[in-house]
């Protein structure tokens, strides 16, 4: 069984005391330059692929790296508070969503079904991402069940920079110049993170689909 506390006193002699400048440095405050949107999955190292010492990336981590639309913002506090805080307090430069390979979130999507009775709280926060499994599933009827899963896995991507552009303070700042908003797509078969600038053409496309997730039924 993973020994916790051999770890956590591993983490103290081998990383902090080594790297305690690095500490010292942030224990007043942190200045983050990057909210970093991702899931929950334990094989995305968000550090380790930023490159990133502690204090520079804010952290929001759920399901199927999901942002959910201004529309219902009372419903998802804990995911809105961080993005609100991370853009207005500690106004990062920087907002990126990350998907990845074989997302255990949105192969879920791709059979929500299934779920509704055995994970009753996932398949809830996961149906707010139907109308984007449905376009998949009839845009790209053609390809095969593996082949929609990554394009479902990469529009995700694109649809949450759309859903993060319907809250006013960060479509404010985008617009202005002071947030760059950045999709990425980590294969974790090959270690190749794809890279998407925010693509207005791509706006266009997803939020077609945005108007089919207003739409659906709030999930909260
Ligand atoms: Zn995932």
């Amino acid at each position: 069984m993973m020994d916790l506390n051999a770890r956590l006193k591993k983490f103290k002699e081998a990383e902090y005391d080594v790297n305690k400048e690095k500490y010292e440095k942030i224990i007043n405050q942190q200045n983050p330059h990057t909210l970093f949107i991702t899931c929950c999955d334990s094989r995305i190292d968000v550090e380790k692929m930023m490159q990133a010492d502690p204090g520079e990336v804010f952290h929001i981590r759920d399901i199927a790296n999901i942002v959910p639309r201004e529309r219902d913002p009372e419903g998802h506090i804990p995911i809105v508070s961080s993005i609100e805080y991370a853009v207005q307090v500690l106004e990062v430069e920087n907002v990126v969503v990350c998907g990845h390979s074989n997302c255990g979130g949105c192969a879920a999507l791709m059979h929500l079904d299934d779920y509704e009775t055995s994970l009753p709280h996932t398949a809830h926060w996961l149906r707010q991402s139907l109308p984007l499994r449905d376009y998949v599933r009839e845009k790209y009827s053609e390809e095969s069940e593996a082949e929609q899963l990554v394009l479902l896995e990469k529009l995700n991507v694109f649809q949450q920079l759309v859903n993060l552009m319907t809250y006013g303070f960060v479509s404010e700042k985008v617009t202005a110049g002071t947030v760059k908003l950045t999709g990425l797509y980590f294969n974790i078969a090959t270690g190749i993170v794809s890279v998407y600038g925010y693509d207005p053409e791509m706006k266009d496309l997803l939020e077609e689909i945005a108007e089919d997730v207003k739409a659906a039924p709030d999930v909260c």
